[in-house]
């Protein structure tokens, strides 16, 4: 029989403890698993929005949402609010979930283009479900009582990572995930392959593996430090390289969804958990200090500051390849997108799985390791894209860092997005792109984008029809929304920590 393959995860925040979940779920015999973590070191202690995908992953392991959500201080996300984005005093928000309903070939939204230019139709945002129920505060699960004319509600998580972390330790280590705690201090290469060949620790023992998961944070010891496999820098069509954080108290806005309001050089998240809200300034260091950035922070908190607040610096990027010789690298090692739509946890999940897909064995091919780079340098610059369309398509002038995202040239492939929305309407989803068309949608049209003109298909329908349809789908809304119990009821009833 072949001997076990042997696994060695270094760090253990949110990407580490993931990876050792799924590990443990899905690899259950023919692998020693080790993580190594430091409790001096601890981790980067943010990272509290998800998106929908994140129920996919707890399902695959197998936890009960209750609780988990119990035990990690979480409540519901039904979207972000983007208060100021488009201008000052706009609001807008990316809710998950259909927007509308597709009739026959043609989306919904190519109707609602056409309704608007007769002025038959309202902001976009009366017809998805999860912005009325996300602005009246309520919650549901399961579909919803009108499913059959509307789709029901997708819902995300707020929680605090690093219990979601404590949660998924536990499971993994009933499950045979062996953690080593101690600090590791220095990588050693074999001379010959180049490949890592042992983790040394403070107390000199060395860990050593067939396949080394980088979960190290920031630094990434192995695959940077270690390997020197080189960074894309996005800061150019990112600026921000700061956040400044503080928890506040629970404020009696329990809201099921997640705010980011743009301020003069960045931005501000508001997350409610359970205990407590997150709060953050995301800025730009180039065009605000710290002092103003902690100061607009502190005067944008609904509750009292629960602790000092403390400053992140990231260069928002990836690596030039995630997996490297026998080092895969997950989470901030693998690089920062920044958190505006809520993407890195969802990135650790999906690198997670590739490499599930693409496992090796005791020798590592080529072309799986090709493989693996490929689908993630697509799925992370097609992100990236999405997060710099909230900066590029802004009226905002009032500052120069606004100026500056105005004025920028994107990537070709974001232009090319925009101008087939600005000319007819019309959005193209790549095949693997997270980032489904009405998501794009709602950022679009959020962000003041018109386009020119709609799908000729929508003018065969006579506008008292048209103004129908809208019409009904608005009040189908209404009716569901007024049905639901409140978010902070919901939680109280089922998943109180
Ligand atoms: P870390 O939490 O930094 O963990 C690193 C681990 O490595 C720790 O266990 C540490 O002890 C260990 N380690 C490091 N060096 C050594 C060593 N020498 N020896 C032994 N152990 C070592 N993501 C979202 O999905 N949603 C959000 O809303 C969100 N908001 C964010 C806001 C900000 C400001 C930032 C910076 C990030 C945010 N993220 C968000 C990202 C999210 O926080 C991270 O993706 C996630 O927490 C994973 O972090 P990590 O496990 O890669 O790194």
């Amino acid at each position: 029989m072949a001997r076990p393959l042997r696994i060695v995860i270094a760090g253990g925040g949110t990407a580490g403890w993931m990876a050792a979940a799924t590990f443990a779920r899905f690899l259950e015999t023919g692998f020693d698993i080790d993580l190594i973590e430091s409790d001096a070191i601890g981790t980067v202690g943010v990272g509290e929005a998800t998106i929908p995908q994140i129920r996919l992953f707890n399902d695959a392991l197998g936890l009960d949402e209750d609780a988990f959500l119990r035990a990690t201080g979480g409540t519901f996300k039904l979207g972000i609010e983007f208060v100021d984005w488009h201008r000052k005093g706009s609001r807008y928000m990316h809710a998950f979930g259909d927007v509308g309903r597709d009739v026959g070939l043609l989306p919904f939204h190519q109707y609602w283009l056409r309704a608007r230019a007769l002025g038959l139709a309202g902001d976009l945002s009366a017809y998805s479900l999860n912005t009325q129920a996300a602005l009246a505060e309520r919650m549901q699960r399961g579909p919803a009582r009108t499913a059959q004319v509307l789709p029901g509600m997708p819902y995300a998580y707020h929680f605090d990572a690093a219990l979601y972390a404590r949660h998924l330790r536990r499971y993994a280590e009933t499950r045979g995930v062996n953690r080593i705690e101690g600090k590791i201090t220095r990588v050693t290469r074999d001379g010959e392959s180049g490949d890592v060949s042992g983790l040394v620790l403070e107390d000199g023992t060395t860990v050593s593996a067939d396949l080394y998961i980088d979960c190290t944070g920031f630094r990434g010891l192995l695959i940077e430090e270690a390997l020197e496999t080189g960074y894309e820098d996005w800061t150019q069509w990112l600026p921000c390289d700061r956040a400044v954080a503080v928890p506040s108290a629970r404020s009696a806005a329990f809201t099921p969804y997640t705010r980011s309001t743009a301020h003069a050089a960045g931005w501000q998240w508001r997350i409610p958990l359970q205990h407590r809200t997150g709060n953050g300034v995301v800025f730009s260091s180039a065009h605000m200090s710290e002092d103003e950035a902690t100061a607009t922070l502190l005067a944008g908190l609904d509750g009292e500051a629960m602790a000092e607040p403390r400053t992140i610096t990231f260069r928002t990027g990836k690596r030039r390849r995630m997996w490297n010789r026998n080092v895969v690298a997950l989470g901030l090692a693998a690089g920062f997108m920044e958190p505006l739509e809520s993407t890195s946890i969802h990135l650790i999940q999906s690198a997670v799985s590739r490499l599930l897909t693409l496992l090796p064995g005791q020798t590592i091919s080529e072309v799986d390791r090709a493989e693996f780079n490929r689908q993630s340098d697509f799925e992370w610059s097609r992100i990236r894209d999405f997060i710099i369309l909230h900066y590029k398509a802004t009226e905002r002038d009032d500052t120069a860092f606004w100026r500056q995202c105005r004025d920028m040239a994107v990537p070709d492939t974001l232009a090319a997005k925009i101008a087939l929305w600005q000319a007819n309407g019309h959005i193209v989803r790549e095949r693997e792109e997270l980032f489904a068309e009405v998501g794009w949608l709602q950022v679009l049209a959020g962000q003041g984008l018109v386009p020119r003109g709609h799908h000729p298909l929508a003018d065969a329908i006579s506008p008292s029809d048209l103004g129908e349809f809208m019409d009904m789908i608005d009040k189908l809304n209404a009716r569901e929304v007024a049905q639901m119990p409140s978010h902070a009821a919901f939680v109280a009833q089922h998943c109180a920590a």
